[in-house]
């Protein structure tokens, strides 16, 4: 039977969800129209940025406390985590939990969110994950979130605020140092150590003035049959244009992420 304490949880992520259109007015925006953000995207060199937001010291901070929840971390690429996984994995960590698919008009643009714990509303912080996606992209929001509850500790942010997550504008998380933790986890899920050698030695950019821009079609061509073989994802199939596109973001900037901590930070 559902406690009092329960259905708190479900009416304060209804709130959360009823007002993420406003709150990310600016993210459907660009989830609506794909093409700009995704040619900034491309262009964009992430070495700059990372080395802005995220030091040295954090990133190692990071791999320390993932790689005691996740021990495969950045050794192998992790499984696509079941939601029972996840739900497991969230109650030993001490987090609320919810997973829950969100169509409807434009319910697709979110993929999840992460809220601190917050005085007299949540005793303990909460993640949401949107079902609605494909698993692999499930399975990813999650690592993003848990990525946000490591920060939060990392960061040492006491910024009592609602992490949305949308699938969209991907390279704006570079801006923000929570964000750019929570990515840092999926690309490290994603792309562990020896994968990212082999995909990005040949790329360049390794040198004493690091930088990374455009990936080589050799790296892009990696990156895909490296997702298709691990995952099963294939980005090519049985989704609409935008969802490709917004998708294809991802995927891109994942990689890059990749390419700029192994480019400037060796890891
Ligand atoms: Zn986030």
């Amino acid at each position: 039977m559902p406690t009092r304490s329960d259905s708190n949880i479900e009416a304060y992520v209804g709130n959360i969800l009823a007002s993420a259109p406003k709150a990310g007015a600016s993210e459907l925006e660009a989830w609506r129209k794909p093409e700009k953000s995704f040619r900034r995207l491309i262009k964009r060199d992430y070495v700059r940025d990372v080395r802005r937001n995220l030091s040295y010291r954090n990133l190692l901070e990071l791999l320390a406390v993932a790689n005691e929840i996740l021990p495969k971390l950045n050794r192998e690429p992790l499984d696509v985590m079941p939601i029972k996984q996840q739900a497991q994995l969230a109650s030993d960590l001490g987090l609320h939990f919810k997973a829950a698919p969100r169509k409807g008009t434009e319910g697709l643009a979110l993929r999840g969110f992460y809220v601190n714990k917050l005085q007299q509303v949540l005793k303990r912080p909460l993640i949401y994950v949107n079902t609605a996606h494909h698993p692999v992209a499930v399975s990813t929001t999650f690592c993003h979130e848990l990525g946000h509850h490591i920060a939060t500790g990392i960061l040492r942010s006491r910024e009592q605020k609602v992490h949305l997550f949308f699938d969209a504008d991907y390279s704006d998380h570079l801006d923000d140092p929570g964000e750019l933790v929570a990515d840092v986890m999926v690309s490290l899920a994603g792309y562990p150590r020896p994968v990212a050698d082999k995909i990005f030695s040949e790329s360049g950019g390794l040198g004493l003035v690091a930088s990374t821009k455009t990936l080589t079609d050799e790296a892009f061509a990696e990156i895909h049959a490296h997702l298709k073989q691990v995952y099963g994802l294939d980005l090519m199939a049985g989704i609409s244009a935008r969802q490709r596109l917004n998708y294809l973001s991802g995927m891109i900037h994942y990689a890059k992420l990749r390419w700029a901590l192994l480019a400037e930070y060796d890891v």
